[in-house]
């Protein structure tokens, strides 16, 4: 039995809907997944439904853009409850951060004469968590340039001309938010990062676990990662970071995490509710 514990649709800069990422990792007899949108948690629900309908196990996730000394992070939430107050009411501000910035990118565009139409960006990506692949895709669609590529290396990339940097919450209060709300950190991709110094002061803060197997991590990578995490007896998780299409050729299917792993994180996420439960008595 496999899983893919990272996966992106529609409702951040994926282009599946979840009933669509759930049919993908169908075909691809996965047994379990986790849909972990940007700074989001809105598909869940219906990949939990669709989930259920063809019997794969769902845990709920977010992926949280997060820094820590300064490096930007990507963690992971699992398991968490969705419906949690106070992880909502945080995310919903970092989704108003990312809404203000397209409007920022637009208008370094426009003063680069690029007249693309901040409507064409809204519209286009139809979530509340918009990103630099929605203002790429729709440079594409509108002809500014000739492939997503182009938009982020002359426009979009870190220190290009339309590139706005992006607030965000730290570290630390992104796995407090996930552990009052129930649920696991995890440190997505450590090896896209080169960040690897922060881990030590994360796990003294609590981080649960940390991405080994990713589909952008040299099977080199993935043996340090799991020499750190059984070192600081962190969970190990692994997912493809599929996209759907927008990334040329979706990449679910191509990384596939041994179930025990996913044993070892619902006993942990066990652990935590009974912790949770304790306190609030
Ligand atoms: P944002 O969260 O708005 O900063 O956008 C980050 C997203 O843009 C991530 O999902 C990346 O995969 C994607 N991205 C970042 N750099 C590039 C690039 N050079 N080409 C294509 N996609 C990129
Ligand atoms: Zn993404
Ligand atoms: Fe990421
Ligand atoms: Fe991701």
């Amino acid at each position: 039995m496999f899983a893919d514990l990272h996966l992106h649709t529609n409702f951040s800069d994926g282009t599946y809907s979840p009933e669509e990422l759930v049919a993908q990792a169908a075909r691809h007899k996965l047994s379990g997944i986790s849909l972990t949108d940007h700074d989001t948690v809105e598909g869940c629900e219906r990949a939990a439904r669709a989930c259920a309908a063809v019997n794969i196990e769902f845990i709920t996730g977010t992926e949280l853009t997060a820094e820590q000394n300064g490096n930007e992070i990507h963690l992971l939430g699992y398991g968490f409850d969705p419906l949690n107050p106070k992880l909502l009411a945080e995310i919903s501000k970092f989704q108003a951060v990312r809404q203000q910035r397209i409007h920022e990118m637009v208008a370094r565009l426009n003063e680069l004469n690029i007249p693309l139409q901040v409507e064409a960006v809204f519209s286009l990506a139809n979530c509340q968590s918009p990103g630099r692949p929605h203002v790429a895709r729709a440079l594409a669609q509108a002809g500014f340039v000739a492939n997503l590529d182009e938009a982020f290396e002359r426009f979009l990339k870190k220190n290009r001309p339309a590139w706005v940097p992006k607030a965000r919450m730290s570290a630390l209060e992104g796995m407090e938010l996930i552990h009052q709300a129930g649920g696991v950190a995890v440190m997505a991709h450590p090896g896209l990062n080169r960040t690897d110094d922060v881990i030590p002061g994360l796990v003294r803060a609590g981080m649960d676990g940390i991405e080994c197997f990713h589909t952008k991590h040299t099977p080199s990578m993935a043996r340090n990662y799991l020499a750190l995490a059984a070192k600081y007896r962190l969970l190990v998780t692994g997912g493809s970071d599929c996209h759907g299409m927008s990334k040329g050729k979706p990449l679910i299917g191509t990384m596939r995490l041994p179930y025990d792993h996913v044993e070892k994180l619902k006993a942990k996420l066990a652990e935590r509710k009974t912790t949770l439960s304790n306190a609030n008595q």
